[in-house]
């Protein structure tokens, strides 16, 4: 199978600007930030979205939850962030594989558009 958009960033046949990277997740800049602050963070592993994780990925999910907000304090942000993930193309996801928006920076509404 072809390598996603974000695997390919992952394994930086496509450049990004990098924050920060482990052994199974890789945040990087989004290419059209919506705050000052928008960051993606992806697993390595390409899991096309959310309802398509399975049991098997529950460590990795929570790795992610667990490093969004060190990431978030990274950027000046420790207690004012906003995460979304985007889950079927009906609610905006627009690449397939799983991503995890951190956001911060500007004043955020709810409920969300
Ligand atoms: P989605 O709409 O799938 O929830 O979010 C996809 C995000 O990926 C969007 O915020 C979009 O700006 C970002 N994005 C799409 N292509 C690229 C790219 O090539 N590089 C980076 N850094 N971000 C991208």
């Amino acid at each position: 199978m072809s390598k996603t958009l974000f695997e390919k960033i992952c394994d930086r046949e496509i450049p990004a600007e990098i924050v920060y990277e482990d052994e199974l997740c890789v945040a990087f800049k989004d290419i059209h930030p919506q705050a000052p602050v928008h960051i993606q963070l992806v697993p390595r592993k390409a899991i096309t979205m959310l309802s398509n994780a399975e049991s098997s990925d529950q460590a990795l999910l929570g790795h992610l939850l667990l490093t969004a907000p060190k990431i978030a304090a990274a950027q000046g942000y420790p207690d004012a962030f906003r995460l979304a993930i985007n889950n079927g193309a009906a609610v905006g996801q627009s690449v397939f594989h799983l991503h995890v928006h951190i956001l911060a920076g500007r004043p955020f509404k709810w409920p969300p558009g």
